[in-house]
């Protein structure tokens, strides 16, 4: 199964897209974690990333699908993947399509999670991300047994830069010009599913898996 997710920031598609990975056994990949990755290495690449990043900004498009081209061709992707926030422009939808139609492949579904920008921000800025393996919490759903400690691995549970209130604006005025228009892209193609992304974690997973084609 090939499948994106797409939605704006704060609707849970991190969280979503792991346990999606999980039970259906397909890589998780998310543009997000690999620039975090690649700003981890201090290397001039991450230090330019960086600069649009901490502005909320997107970082430009030739840098995302070379990164996604790369990520293609390991072999763990060929039996399908799920993308976590790719594509986020035009240009990356129609150089997605590009790179997939060299490689013999076609997305099966994009699943579009939706709500409220309240919630978004609400959830946003109560967000916290484990230092040490990502796992996320959030402090008003679902916080940590000891403050300040992943539940998981016991590392420390950090606010993310671009989760700060004045940033957190910025990304989701640029979801609705850049991002948003690729819900009506994928509807025009016939591959959208759309979900409610506004409940517990059960009910929205539960809705996604209701809603994905069955596979034959
Ligand atoms: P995320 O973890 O998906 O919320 O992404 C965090 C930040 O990484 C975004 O605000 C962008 O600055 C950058 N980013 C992640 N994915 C992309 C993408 N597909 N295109 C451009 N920028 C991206």
């Amino acid at each position: 199964m090939r499948l994106v997710f797409l939605g704006p920031p704060g609707i849970g598609k991190g969280t979503q897209a792991k346990i999606l990975c999980q039970r259906i056994t397909i890589p998780h990949l998310s543009t997000g974690d690999m620039l975090r990755d690649v700003i981890s290495t201090k290397s001039d690449l991450g230090k330019e990333a960086r600069t649009y990043m901490d502005r909320g900004r997107l970082v430009p498009d030739d840098v995302i699908l070379g990164m996604v081209e790369e990520r293609l061709q390991q072999p763990d992707t060929h039996g399908g993947y799920l993308f976590d926030g790719f594509p986020r422009t035009l240009p990356q939808a129609d150089g997605l399509n590009e790179l997939l139609s060299q490689i013999n492949q076609n997305l099966d579904t994009v699943v579009a999670l939706e709500g409220e920008d309240e919630i978004l921000i609400e959830r946003l800025s109560n967000r916290r991300t484990c230092g040490s393996c990502g796992a996320i919490t959030n402090l008003l759903n679902s916080p940590s047994q000891e403050e300040g400690k992943c539940d998981q691995c016991s590392g420390e549970l950090i606010q993310r830069d671009d989760d700060q209130p004045n940033v957190i604006r910025e990304r989701l005025k640029v979801y609705k010009r850049q991002t948003e228009p690729l819900i009506a892209y994928y509807a025009e193609r016939d591959q959208l599913i759309r979900i409610n992304g506004v409940g517990t974690i059960e009910e929205v997973t539960a809705r996604i898996l209701e809603n994905l084609p069955k596979e034959e």
